[in-house]
């Protein structure tokens, strides 16, 4: 593994000599011979001086499943201290992803697993990590040279369609929540499933009830996050919501058309969230190859039919043996089918950065890597955080400014965090919540 980042390292390299040269959008202050080591030094400045956040990483499984330990070596996966230093990586929101399929009937229970993993990590590395739940806690480790680790739930059906169990959650740190994952719930429309008619969707994109999480996660100060969700559930949460959402890890559909990928008009949108005074929300980008290139979508398409069968097989071959299949299996098998295909290069990731900058604005885009979610298939020359200087490097040779990078890689997020606490004041202080589900604490109607 360490060999093949070294090789991607020199790669992306030679890439990024040669994109200086080119740039895909005129950079007033480059010249086709200014000098690249120059440029890299200036980024290298930016990204250590910045608050870098992360909004998306799968690592939490790891921790549970294959008893990752973030002072490990990377192994298979991205994310470890060494890298996390080498980046500056200030902050990452750690996701909390249930399977919904291996964990039917007790999503709290793996949902706590999780959660608790993570905070075993921070209590075990504690002289590095600190837990936090605020932005101020997030600017605060910063200033202390801490890393700063954080909690979104991937994916409402976390909830068990119950408000108390939200609250807990919140409770326990959990900073944001996906309405959905790729599987719609019972309140809310998922764009992995929407158009499959077997299972059940809402009319409107979100039920009575769904309004309610929205409200409740908006009183509480749980950022919304929009990644997954399907447009009609997208645009019906936009409409409801007191606060500014989020996309944890999403891309440009206009660039790469995956369901899961935003519309222009749906970056609009984000941009423009909130209430009236708002200043609009964030779409941080995913890293995945898939979600970044039409080219290398297509060709896992193509080769998808083999790849289930391959996976059927694995699966009746050790139902044979009286074994049930671990996800890690699949996962390892899967990851071959995905390294068949050539890694995009890292300036169609900048594309989607470019493009959401100049649709949605500047101040509406940030990054979610989906770090450890997506089995190693990323952009040439990114393979962890100690890679993201290069993210930094590649939009200042767009002529993008040290003030816009910062904005980029965690000053748009901070805002929205913060705006989603002010939000949540003024909700609490408010004496009539919207809730319509009943409350078990509820007194009953005579
Ligand atoms: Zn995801």
């Amino acid at each position: 593994m360490r060999t093949r980042l070294f090789a991607a390292l020199a790669l992306v390299t030679l890439s990024a000599v040669a994109h200086g040269q080119t740039p895909a959008t005129p950079a007033p202050k480059m010249t086709p011979k200014s000098p690249m080591p120059a440029l890299a030094q200036q980024a290298q400045q930016v990204q250590q001086s910045s608050i870098v956040i992360d909004t998306h990483a799968d690592t939490p499984q790891r921790f549970v499943d294959e008893h990752f330990d973030l002072a490990d070596p990377l192994g298979a996966g991205n994310l470890n201290l060494d890298s996390i230093h080498k980046g500056n990586l200030g902050a990452e929101f750690f996701s909390i992803w249930v399977d919904p399929v291996a964990n039917k009937g007790r999503f709290a229970g793996r949902t706590f697993d999780l959660i608790d993993a993570v905070k075993q990590q921070v209590a075990k590395h504690h002289d590095q990590i600190v837990f936090v739940t605020s932005p101020e806690g997030i600017e605060q480790a910063h200033r202390e040279h801490k890393f700063a680790a954080l909690m979104g739930i991937e994916g409402g059906h976390s909830i068990e369609d119950s408000l108390p169990l939200l609250r807990q959650y919140y409770a326990l740190g959990v900073r944001y929540m996906t309405l959905t994952w790729s599987n719609s719930n019972s309140w809310a429309d998922s764009s992995g499933d929407i158009n499959d008619t077997s299972i059940p969707h809402s009319k409107e994109g979100l039920t009575e009830f769904g309004k309610d999480v929205v409200y409740e996660m908006n009183r509480l100060g749980m950022m919304v996050d929009i990644s997954h969700v399907s447009d009609r559930t997208f645009f019906r949460t936009l409409v409801i919501t007191r606060a500014p959402v989020i996309a944890s890890h999403s891309n440009a559909r206009a660039l790469c058309d995956a369901p899961r990928n935003m519309t222009d008009d749906m970056l609009r949108a984000v941009a423009n969230s909130g209430g009236p005074d708002s200043k609009g929300g964030v779409i941080d980008v995913n890293f995945y190859s898939g979600f970044v290139s039409q080219a290398y979508r297509n060709a896992d398409k193509a080769q998808q039919p083999e790849q289930d069968k391959a996976v059927a097989d694995l699966k009746a071959k050790n139902k044979a043996e009286g074994k049930e299949t671990p996800q890690s299996e699949i996962d390892k098998l899967s990851r071959t089918f995905g390294d068949r295909i050539p890694r995009p290069p890292l300036s169609m990731l900048i594309d989607h950065i470019d493009h959401i900058a100049k649709v949605a604005g500047i101040d509406h885009v940030g990054l979610g890597s989906d770090f450890d979610g997506v089995d190693g298939q990323l952009p040439e020359g990114l393979d962890s955080p100690a890679d993201l200087p290069k993210i930094t490097e590649a939009l200042m040779a767009r002529g993008y400014s040290a003030e816009d990078c910062r904005k980029i890689l965690g000053g748009n997020l901070l805002r929205v965090f913060h705006e989603v606490e002010a939000v949540s004041k003024e909700l609490q202080a408010e004496s009539r919540p919207r809730i319509t589900d009943k409350q078990p604490f509820d007194k009953p109607q005579k």
